[in-house]
């Protein structure tokens, strides 16, 4: 008989479990605890469970986990980049960064990434598959164990499009904001999407809590389209459209994500530009100077960045720069599988 992989499994499902086995339902949730609060990848170390409730669940249920294939420290900022095999043989990575009192770990959604964006190493992969529920919130119980770091913040930028894999995210972005689980605030878990608008309209429909990021990186369709091939289905304004009703569904302001490109994106009429699209716009800016992949772009020079960030500076909104941590070990935005 197959056994069952219990990792990923919700509330319910467990408790459905526990009494699919002759048990009472409350057994669902002390498992549900021991996997998710406590982080535990064995039957035997929950020790609140009998021993005939401990051989049933060996005969019947596993334990999914992630396997540790190396780790990589920043010399620069103490980033951890992780990487990780899955029961396939498949690879992902995720990213532990440190700032003031907050681990935030940017994990990844997809073994590869569909959406084919030309500046970024996962897009080159093309995608391989979905990753389950139980993978993507393993990502954060298995680096919380390895670094000893309580994970404090979650930032769905890694492998992968967050929203082609819609469903799974959702129910692994609910099992890490339990409180009975990780109980992550959901103010603390950002949503990165490049841009898939009908997605984007159901996540503000279902008032999800969760924070929105969307990768603009462009101002005009014609360089959109060139580097993130869905603009042509989903054009600029139409993203805005949708950015805009977001904000006003969930009164949260959007992050835009603008990747600064050398000579492409990162002009002062850019700059203009991006002003102008934003205009209306409840939102914060994030302008991410392009880390190095195999493909043809470079990063602009820190001189041109600084002027494309005083350029935005008379805008009502916040404008940070993401200088990428971990950029040594190819673990900054968008490098991620470069060498894997
Ligand atoms: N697929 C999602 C989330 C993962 S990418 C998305 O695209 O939004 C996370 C962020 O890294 C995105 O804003 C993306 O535009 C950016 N990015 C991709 N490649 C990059 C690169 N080479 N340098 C800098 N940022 C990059
Ligand atoms: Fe996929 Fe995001 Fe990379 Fe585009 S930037 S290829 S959407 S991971």
């Amino acid at each position: 008989m197959q056994k069952i992989n219990l990792k990923g499994f919700d509330l319910n499902e467990l408790r459905d479990f526990a009494e699919s086995i002759n048990e009472k339902p409350f057994r669902g949730d002390q498992i549900f605890s021991w996997l998710y609060n406590k982080g535990v990848n064995s039957f035997d170390e929950m020790s609140n469970l009998s021993k005939d409730l401990k051989e049933k669940l060996h005969e019947r249920a596993r334990i999914g986990q992630l396997k540790l294939i190396t780790k990589q420290q920043s010399t620069k900022d103490q980033s951890m980049k992780y990487l990780f095999q899955l029961e396939d043989d498949s690879q992902i990575e995720s990213v532990l960064m440190f700032d003031d009192n907050r681990a935030t770990l940017c994990i990844s959604t997809q073994v590869g990434c569909a959406i084919d964006c030309k500046f970024c190493a996962t897009g080159m992969m093309g995608l391989n598959r979905h990753l389950t529920p139980g993978e993507i919130i393993d990502q954060v119980l298995t680096t919380r164990k390895l670094s000893g770091q309580k994970v404090t913040n979650v930032v769905c930028m890694g492998m992968g499009e967050p929203f082609h894999n819609y469903d799974n995210l959702m129910k692994a972005c609910e099992l890490l904001s339990d409180e009975l689980g990780p109980n992550l605030a959901k103010r603390h878990i950002v949503v990165s999407t490049s841009g898939l608008i009908p997605k984007i309209y159901r996540f503000a429909d279902e008032n999800h809590k969760y924070r929105l990021a969307i990768s603009l990186n462009a101002t005009t369709d014609e360089i959109r389209s060139r580097i993130m091939p869905l603009n042509k289905k989903w054009p600029i304004t139409e993203l805005i459209k949708a950015a805009k009703y977001y904000t006003k569904k969930s009164d949260q302001p959007v992050t835009i994500e603008y990747v600064l490109m050398d000579k492409l994106t990162d002009s002062l009429e850019d700059a203009k530009r991006l002003k102008n699209i934003v205009k209306g716009l409840y939102c914060k800016i994030n302008l991410i100077p392009y880390n190095a992949t195999l493909g043809e772009f470079k990063r602009p020079e820190e001189k041109r960045i600084m002027q494309f960030y005083e350029q935005m500076r008379d805008l009502n909104t916040p404008v940070t720069i993401r200088w990428s941590k971990g950029d040594d070990i190819d673990a900054g935005c968008g490098q991620l599988a470069a060498k894997a």
